[in-house]
């Protein structure tokens, strides 16, 4: 794979701008910037871009104050999709062990994400019927959030969590738990005393620079008869909604049902059923079985996503490389939005501090001069600074003190349970903003 340099920048890299009549050839860019990478699953030469969003810092690299005047790495932030397997993702500027080592992401942060844990370990339980002999193997399975609803069933779990600080926090509640990277090593080494009867990931596919290596460890450890889930955001909702501000550095691929069935084949896997879910404005998770398993057949669901997917174009090229345009829409939106609060006077706070509000902030410039501050439930972002837009993350309290105007709701995948956990703000007459998907106020 090609690697760009990894010197810093700061700012924006000239980008494609409209030609003006009568300028010189000289100061043209190309309409769209071209690139040469090889697709991270079929090899292919990937140049088309599906989105670029300039330049931002790791969107989870939140800062300590000792740290914000100190220098910041940005990064490309371009998605490309590649003609031959239709795989949108993107390039890698830096190692996992970099992006993942400490990661500030606690699961059990967020009720409505520990309530759909709790369900699908019900429904799990019942459909695969689970005992005491089975064995349920969860890759990421960041602080023991989910894999504590199958150890209180009395069902034995293991979870594989590359973020040590996290990993420690699900050990202290009694769920067995790997430090380590999931790949064919990590599965060689497990499959003989712990093979998986369940094995399953949510918000992890999408994470994995080395897809195949990943993959290919999937079907090392499942069991025979066994059953693979994973979940992650479904690529139909992305363009669809225009969730661009789920693109980030973290997030190196972005599937479609069509794509990641094709995923799985080549590694003797077989997607046989798929459900889509609300979570994450739209996620879709997948059951997996060995290819030759004929207990498990290919279900309606699955058969009537894949041709919907084909019927909206998406093993056509066009589908994907028309979407840059409405990003840059959608930015100019936000702008005016925001410009037209600031110009009644209006203060403006943030809540949350999600990967997709980093995206959001950076790609549009977004600083203090528009959000005051932001907050957070978790601690362990509290008091630190948003990366690239400095923007300082307090506690929830802090809206109670600021009494701000404008709450902008950063991840509009909460904002049900956010507007209700806040509804005191309407006691100042305090209003919500959030992306439905166009930034707007909530009434
Ligand atoms: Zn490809």
């Amino acid at each position: 794979m090609t690697r760009a340099p990894r010197t810093p920048s700061f700012g924006t890299a000239p980008r494609a701008s409209p030609v003006r009549a009568g300028s010189s050839p000289a100061l043209q860019y190309p309409a769209q910037p071209m690139t040469q990478t090889a697709c991270r699953f079929c090899g292919a030469s990937v140049d088309g871009v599906f989105a670029d969003l300039g330049s931002s810092p790791l969107a989870n690299s939140y800062l300590p104050p000792e740290r914000v005047n100190a220098m910041e790495p940005f990064y490309p932030l371009r998605a490309l999709v590649c003609g031959r397997c239709f795989l949108v993702q993107l390039e890698q500027f830096e190692t996992p062990q970099r992006i993942f080592s400490d990661y500030a992401y606690f699961s059990s942060y967020s009720t409505s994400w520990l309530e759909h844990a709790r369900a699908y370990a019900e429904q799990m339980t019942e459909r695969l019927s689970l005992d005491g002999d089975s064995h349920v193997v969860e890759i990421a399975s960041n602080d023991g959030y989910l894999l504590q609803f199958f150890h209180q069933r009395q069902i034995p779990v293991l979870g594989i969590e590359p973020a040590a600080n996290v990993a420690k926090v699900a050990l202290q509640k009694g769920i067995p738990t790997l430090v380590e990277f999931f790949g064919q090593e990590t599965a060689r080494s497990l499959a003989q005393e712990s093979a998986a009867d369940l094995l399953l990931g949510n918000n992890v596919l999408a994470h994995v620079p080395d897809l195949n290596d990943f993959v290919a460890g999937m079907k090392i450890l499942l069991a025979p008869g066994g059953v693979i889930t994973m979940e992650f955001p479904h690529l139909i909702r992305l363009i669809e909604d225009n969730q661009w501000d789920t693109i980030y550095h973290e997030h190196f691929s972005y599937f479609s049902f069509l794509t990641v069935s094709r995923v799985f084949e080549a590694h003797g896997l077989r997607l046989y059923d798929v459900q889509e879910l609300p979570t994450h404005g739209g996620s879709l998770r997948v059951f997996g079985a060995h290819a030759d398993d004929a207990e498990r057949p290919e279900t309606d669901a699955a058969r009537e996503l894949r041709e919907r997917e084909r019927a909206a174009g998406f093993e056509r090229i066009d589908t994907y490389l028309g979407y840059g345009r409405r990003v840059q829409e959608d930015k100019r939106r936000i702008l005016s939005f925001l410009i037209d609060l600031k110009a009644q006077g209006l203060r403006v706070a943030g809540y949350g501090a999600p990967a997709k509000g980093n995206t959001l902030l950076n790609y549009c410039g977004i600083r203090t001069d528009f959000l005051d501050f932001t907050c957070d439930l978790n601690p362990h972002k509290q008091g630190h600074f948003l990366p690239g837009s400095h923007i300082p993350i307090r506690s929830p309290d802090a809206i109670r003190e600021e009494r701000p105007d404008v709450v902008l709701i950063l991840p509009w995948n909460l904002t049900q349970e956010i507007v209700q956990q806040l509804s005191f703000v309407r006691e100042w007459g305090g209003r919500f903003a959030a992306r439905t998907p166009e930034l707007t106020l909530l009434s």
